[in-house]
C-alpha cells in the first residue's frame, strides 16, 4: 500500500517506516525537518535495504499536500507530523495549535480534494488529563490540562465530526501512552534536542555522563514508592499498532480509538533501577519538586486494541531499556554523532 507519513523523519514515524517497509509498504514521507534530521533516511535505508521516499515540506501547506497525494498515488495517510513539549505549549500555544490543529485540519482538506479516505492520527494519552482511576479505557473523559493535549483534542473532536459528515471515511485515532526505546540495530532512535525533558532520555544521559544527575520531580504521590507511574511501551511495538490499525480498519468506516501501550505501569525508581541494572552504572538523582501539570498515575487498558486490532505490546521494560542505551552509546549526539 503507498502510505503517506507526515512527520515520518521523526521518532516514532521512522520506526513505523521501517515497519511499513518490512511489510512490503511504500511509505512516502512528508516532514517540514524542524525536529528531525535526513539523516533518518539512510539509516532506514541501512535497515531494511529499501529508502523510503521523501518530500520536505509542511502540512499546513494544502497545496503542496495535494501535489504530494496525487503525484505518489497516496491510498492511506498516517499522521504523525505535530510538535510534542508539553512545557513548550504553556509558552507557545500558537505554535502548538497552528502545527497541530491547523496542519490536521489542512491535511483532511488535502485528503478530501485527492479523494484518500483513509487516516490513521497520532493522539496521546495526555487528552485524559487527570484520570478518575487507571487502568484508563477509552470511554474515559477527554479532559487535557495543557494546550498540547488540547491541541490534540480539537484534532481528536474535528476528526469524528468529519468522518460524520462523511461516512465512508476511515478515521482511527491512536492513543500513545510513553514510547521509549529504539530499533534494535541502534541505527534509529530518540534525539531530544538539547535538554530531554522526558524520563527515559534523560536517565540514558546521565548513565552516559552527558548529564550530572536526575532530577525525580516528587517523590510524595500516592503510589508505592510514591514516584509516578507511567505505561512505557517499545517504540518498534507501537509502530506495529499502526500497522494493525491500517490493516484491520483501512476498509471499515468510522471513527476508531484505541490506546496503544502495555497496560502496565512503572514507576520513576524503576525504570532508574532498570537502567542501573542494565548499564552496571550507578545512576545520580535527586528529589525535586513535583513538576506542575504531572499526574501520579497513568497506564492503559488496552482490551480494544488487543481484540479489535489483535495487537498487543510484546517487549518487556528489559527490552526497551537495553535498545535505548544501545541507541545512546551508538550514537551520543543523537543523528549529530
Ligand atoms: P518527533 O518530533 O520526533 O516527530 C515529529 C516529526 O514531525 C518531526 O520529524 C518534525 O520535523 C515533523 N514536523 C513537525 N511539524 C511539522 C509540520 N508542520 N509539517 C511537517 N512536518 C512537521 O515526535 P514523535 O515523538 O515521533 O511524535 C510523533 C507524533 O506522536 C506527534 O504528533 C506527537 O504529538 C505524538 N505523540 C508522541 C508521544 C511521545 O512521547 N513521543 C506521545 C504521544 C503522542
Ligand atoms: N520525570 C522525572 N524527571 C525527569 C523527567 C520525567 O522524574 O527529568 C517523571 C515525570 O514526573 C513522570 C515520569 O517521569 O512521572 C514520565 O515523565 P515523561 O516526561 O517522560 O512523560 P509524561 O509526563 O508525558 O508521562
Amino acid at each position: 500500500m503507498r502510505v503517506l507519513v507526515t512527520g515520518g523523519m521523526g521518532y516514532i514515524g521512522s520506526h513505523t517506516c521501517i515497519q511499513l517497509l518490512n511489510a512490503g509498504h511504500d511509505p512516502i514521507i512528508v516532514d517540514n525537518l524542524s525536529n528531525s534530521k535526513p539523516l533518518v533516511l539512510d539509516r532506514i535505508q541501512k535497515i531494511t535495504g529499501r529508502r523510503p521516499g521523501f518530500v520536505l515540506g509542511d502540512v499546513c501547506d494544502k497545496r503542496f499536500l495535494i501535489n504530494v497525494l496525487q503525484e505518489h498515488k497516496v491510498e492511506s495517510v498516517i499522521h504523525f507530523a505535530g510538535v510534542k513539549s508539553v512545557g513548550e505549549s504553556n509558552s507557545l500555544p500558537i505554535k502548538y495549535y497552528e502545527n497541530n490543529f491547523i496542519g490536521s485540519l489542512r491535511l483532511i482538506e488535502a485528503m478530501q480534494s485527492a479523494n484518500v479516505t483513509s487516516l490513521v492520527f497520532s493522539s496521546s494519552a495526555t487528552v485524559y488529563g487527570d484520570p478518575a482511576s487507571v487502568p484508563i479505557k477509552e470511554s474515559f473523559p477527554i479532559q487535557p490540562t495543557n494546550p498540547y493535549g488540547r491541541s490534540k483534542s480539537m484534532v481528536e473532536q474535528f476528526l469524528q465530526d468529519f468522518q460524520h459528515a462523511n461516512s465512508d471515511w476511515s478515521i482511527t485515532l491512536l492513543r500513545y501512552f510513553n514510547p521509549i526505546g529504539a530499533h534494535d540495530s541502534g541505527l534509529v532512535g530518540e534525539d531530544p534536542n538539547g535538554e530531554p525533558s522526558n524520563l527515559v532520555p534523560y536517565i540514558a544521559q546521565v548513565a552516559f555522563g552527558k548529564r550530572y544527575s536526575l532530577g525525580i520531580f516528587g517523590n510524595d504521590y500516592d503510589t508505592p514508592d510514591g514516584t509516578g507511574i507511567r505505561d512505557y511501551v517499545h517504540v518498534v511495538d507501537l509502530a506495529d499498532g499502526h500497522l494493525a490499525a491500517l490493516n484491520k480498519t483501512i476498509n471499515t468506516p468510522g471513527t476508531h480509538v484505541f490506546n496503544l501501550g502495555t497496560g502496565r505501569g512503572h514507576s520513576v525508581l524503576e525504570i532508574l533501577r532498570a537502567f542501573e541494572e542494565h548499564s552496571k552504572l550507578k545512576i545520580p538523582y535527586s528529589i525535586k519538586p513535583r513538576r506542575q501539570g504531572d499526574i501520579a498515575k497513568c497506564w492503559a487498558n488496552v482490551a480494544d486494541a488487543h481484540k479489535i486490532l489483535q495487537w498487543k505490546a510484546t517487549r518487556s521494560l528489559a527490552t526497551m531499556i537495553k535498545d535505548t542505551w544501545n541507541w545512546q552509546v551508538m550514537n551520543p549526539n543523537g543523528y549529530d554523532s
